[in-house]
């Protein structure tokens, strides 16, 4: 069915917003968008906001959405993972699986179209079978004691094979890693070998907090403290180096997303890149507060031109899942970004994150999904503290 629209602007994110734009849709798909009417029968609907194209989530846990409210905000990560552990035990199947549902529908009507989500279990899986968000799973390995790395990657491996059964129709998947600071050389060695013979999109939490640098640094810090009491460090070497250059080797060289980075300085960033062509960092700034009160250093990477990505992260340290409110925070401490830039990084950069052309952008063939955002301020190009989404395809 045909859908002909018109709105205060049109953000296509390949090409400069349209003030007071047209666009004609044919189910999903963009049939034409112009500065002009377009020639069809349909009746034009005049909206008020501006039209954007569906939002890419590029991290999210979604089997943690049981969490929500549950984990006291600020205390820091260490403390944070210590108390997923803790509540962990206190949830059955059936509300962890209903949790799971309604964050899936919160994503849908929040204009997301696409989620680069991490998966320690099965969880998810039956959640996925539905196939209005595309989901590429991340199923993500950690061995703090080197004798489980073998058993720790076959649970993996067999992770695959469920997702390929019980969502036949919504199965990409990466085995990868969760942080530098969780996984030994012997597992990074079996998952950059998986990854490379696969081509498999890679991902890994950076940077998160200071503990982990201060591990690989020399030795010290709340994580070596943490594994050294609840697994075993005696493999752990230190190398000198801040966590995210002492692994990034360890890497395969598909193209592979940081997540978080709120302690990522412009060296870091400078080495990086010339060590890996196909990184893509992603912020997720509303869980950077919940946990660390702390956000990255925004400018080094927009001065550095990396490829940024937005994030949800889970409901253990987000009160939504909803892409426009970490635009929203951003906006709040970096009051002279562009709106349009921000877009860019939950719409386009996290599509060719993920590799799907048809998504990111308001372009002629294109099945990007569409959003209206409302309570916007024209004049200036930008959204407020009111804006609200709305999906309309
Ligand atoms: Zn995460």
């Amino acid at each position: 069915m045909q859908r002909y629209y018109t709105a205060n602007y049109i953000f296509t994110i390949d090409a400069a917003p349209i003030k007071d734009g047209y666009l004609l849709m044919d189910g999903n798909t963009v049939v034409a968008v112009s500065s002009k009417p377009i020639e069809t029968n349909i009746a034009l609907q005049k909206l008020e906001g501006f039209i954007v194209p569906g939002f890419v989530n590029a991290h999210c846990h979604l089997e943690l959405s049981y969490l929500k409210n549950q984990i006291t905000p600020g205390t820091g990560l260490v403390n944070f993972v210590k108390n997923i552990l803790a509540i962990r035990a206190n949830y059955g199947l059936t509300l962890i699986k209903d949790c799971i549902e309604s964050a899936y529908e919160e994503m849908y009507e929040n204009g997301i179209v696409a989620v680069a989500d991490i998966s320690n279990d099965d969880f998810t899986f039956n959640a996925k079978a539905d196939t209005r968000i595309y989901f590429h799973t991340l199923i993500e390995a950690f061995d703090i004691v080197p004798a489980q790395t073998k058993t720790i990657f076959d649970k993996c491996l067999e992770l695959t094979k469920t997702l390929q059964q019980l969502a036949p129709n919504n199965q990409a998947h990466s085995i990868v890693p969760h942080a530098a600071y969780t996984v030994t050389p012997a597992l990074f060695k079996l998952i950059k070998g998986h990854a490379t013979k696969h081509q498999q999109l890679q991902s890994m939490h950076n940077q998160e907090c200071v503990a982990e640098s201060q591990m690989f640094e020399n030795k010290r810090g709340a994580f070596y403290d943490f594994f050294t009491q609840h697994g075993s460090m005696a493999h752990f070497e230190s190398t000198g180096k801040n966590s995210l250059l002492s692994v990034l080797p360890n890497l395969s060289n598909e193209k592979t997303l940081l997540v978080h980075n709120t302690f990522t300085d412009g060296n870091d960033i400078a080495k990086a890149m010339a060590l890996h062509k196909k990184l893509f960092w992603c912020f997720c700034p509303n869980a950077n507060l919940y946990i660390e009160n702390r956000l990255p250093d925004f400018d080094v990477f927009i001065n550095a031109g990396t490829t940024c990505c937005l994030g949800t992260d889970s409901y253990a340290s987000n009160y939504t899942l909803n892409l426009l409110d970490e635009i929203k925070t951003i906006l709040k401490f970096k009051p002279h970004y562009p709106f349009e830039m921000l877009l860019k990084w939950a719409t386009l950069n996290g599509a060719q994150f993920l590799g799907l052309d048809y998504l990111g952008s308001i372009t002629a063939g294109k099945k990007p999904g569409i959003n209206l955002i409302t309570n916007c301020d024209a004049s200036t190009l930008n959204i407020t503290t009111q804006s609200k989404v709305k999906r309309l395809h």
